[in-house]
């Protein structure tokens, strides 16, 4: 079985989603994590989660939308979340995002809603699905001062060193459909463990014209195979047992 561990299912249309769920099945995925980003994003996928057996939720708040909410507003989210958390498979996606943080104000909220996240995360034993964009430094810093256990940086896939030193932290990263055609991105897949990496798609947001859905994992399973020199059946037995190992 293969898994798409960063989706937005929330976001598909309900109309198209019964296939879409029926066209993952069809190529082998078993299983797709819909992460939240919007506070109503959460009841959501909840829901999807309820209804259908291949998929799980995430919870939590996207760091932009996070940081538009009053700490009143935080408190019960987060209220919510306890009273959630046994329905989720993960913490996610939360992190930090400073491309539209317009001050260091906005970025230091982000820094406390994501350890608030990590600390939340560790209380209930949940891993956390992680968001960086433009704070791949400050988001490993954080996990590591906070001494987060169970993580996956989703789409970690930029620099060596810092995909070296997630590794170190034996937390996962997960590539998704720009390994199909980003040279640089196959360059990491390929000297980085397999025993630590996940496949995404990120779906239902576009990657070169067309929306990503859980279906193209077989295509992003099969390029990783092709890097590392090994067989489809292969791949999809270590990340097999890597999501048993990250997510129980
Ligand atoms: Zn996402």
């Amino acid at each position: 079985m293969l898994i798409d561990v960063h989706a937005h299912l929330d976001m598909v249309s309900k109309k198209d989603l019964e296939s879409v769920i029926n066209e993952a099945t069809k190529n082998k995925i078993g299983k797709v994590i819909s992460c939240a980003t919007s506070f109503v994003s959460n009841k959501k996928n909840i829901e999807l989660a309820k209804t259908y057996d291949s998929v799980d939720a995430g919870i939590g708040l996207y760091p932009l939308d996070a940081q538009e909410l009053s700490e009143n507003e935080l408190e019960h989210a987060f209220e919510f979340f306890e009273t959630k958390v046994k329905t989720a498979i993960a913490i996610g996606e939360v992190g930090l995002d400073y491309k539209y943080a317009k001050s260091e104000a906005e970025k230091e909220k982000q820094q406390d809603v994501f350890r608030q996240f990590i600390l939340f995360a560790k209380r209930f034993d949940k891993p956390l699905i992680v968001h960086s964009r433009y704070a791949q430094r400050d988001v490993l810093r954080l996990l590591e001062e906070e001494k987060a256990n169970k993580v996956l940086l989703h789409s970690f896939v930029d620099s060596q060193k810092l995909m070296n030193r997630a590794f170190d932290n034996d937390f996962f990263v997960s590539v998704g459909l720009n390994v199909l055609e980003n040279e640089l991105v196959q360059e990491r897949v390929k000297n980085f463990p397999l025993n630590s990496l996940l496949l995404e798609t990120d779906s239902p947001i576009r990657f070169s014209g067309e929306r990503a859905m859980p279906k193209d994992i077989l295509r992003v399973a099969n390029k990783v195979a092709e890097l590392k020199g090994i067989t489809l059946e292969q791949v999809e037995e270590q990340l097999e047992k890597n999501f048993k190992t990250l997510f129980g």
